[in-house]
């Protein structure tokens, strides 16, 4: 449910502080009924708004979770023709974003949409969602190397939050080492620069979660909406 006043702000009625004076006005109906109290909560998927004597045309919003594979940009379009994500979305009518990027060679959970409010929340730096990483790093950082990842390590651009940092596995030759990372930010190259920064530099890199969203039943190049319930908890 929202703010009616947001609602019609969002269906380009107007802006946010003209709707509420149409609002007051007793120009705005919900289901047929005259709505005159600013901040009316409505569901725009079901209520039938007319303002004016007008039903307004609202954009659905559309959320998707996709498992992208390595090789592909995150983003909408790319001068060189190279393949991008929205690539991958066969079939969707709608224009979705990426939420946040993962590089060309990192594979794993991306969320798109084409609701830039929760896409500005979920970006924000206050927002601290998990995001869960497994990296293939070269050699076997020792314990100590671990707990400096999960502290915070000084970068170029300043320290990392704290977070944290396991080991999964090890090649049988130690020649590699299987990681888990958690973060709760998304600076650009945030991982690789990290496990570089410990003199363990990334192989291979796949987010397998974000906050409670999991890439299960996902396998690479596919994509599902998200469940209202998701996009609820996301909220
Ligand atoms: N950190 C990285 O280094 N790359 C990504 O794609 C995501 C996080």
């Amino acid at each position: 449910m929202e703010r009616l006043q947001k609602v019609l702000a969002h269906a380009g009625v107007a802006s946010r502080r003209h709707c509420e004076e149409l609002i007051v006005q007793g120009k705005v109906q919900v289901n047929g009924q005259v709505v005159r109290e600013l901040g009316t909560r409505v569901d725009p998927g079901q209520d039938r708004i007319v303002v004016n004597g007008r039903p307004i045309r609202l954009e659905q919003h559309v959320y998707l979770m996709l498992n992208k594979p390595t090789g592909v940009i995150t983003s909408v379009s790319d001068p060189r023709g190279r393949r991008v994500v929205t690539d991958l979305l066969k079939g969707l009518k709608e224009r979705v974003y990426p939420v946040g990027r993962l590089d060309f060679n990192t594979s794993g959970l991306l969320l798109l949409t084409n609701d830039g409010e929760l896409a500005n929340k979920l970006a924000h730096p206050s927002y601290e969602i998990d995001k869960v990483y497994r990296a293939w790093v070269r050699g076997v950082p020792s314990p100590d190397k671990l707990a400096k990842l999960a502290k915070g390590i000084l970068l170029e651009d300043g320290m990392t939050a704290p977070g944290e940092a396991r080991m999964v596995k090890k090649s049988t030759g130690n020649e590699k080492a299987l990681l888990e990372i958690i973060i709760h930010e998304g600076r650009n190259r945030q991982v690789r620069r990290m496990c570089a920064a410990i003199g363990h530099p990334v192989l291979e890199l796949e987010r397998i979660r974000l906050g409670f969203l999991t890439l299960e039943g996902l396998s690479q190049g596919q994509f599902r909406p998200l469940t209202s319930d998701e996009v609820e908890r996301l909220k």
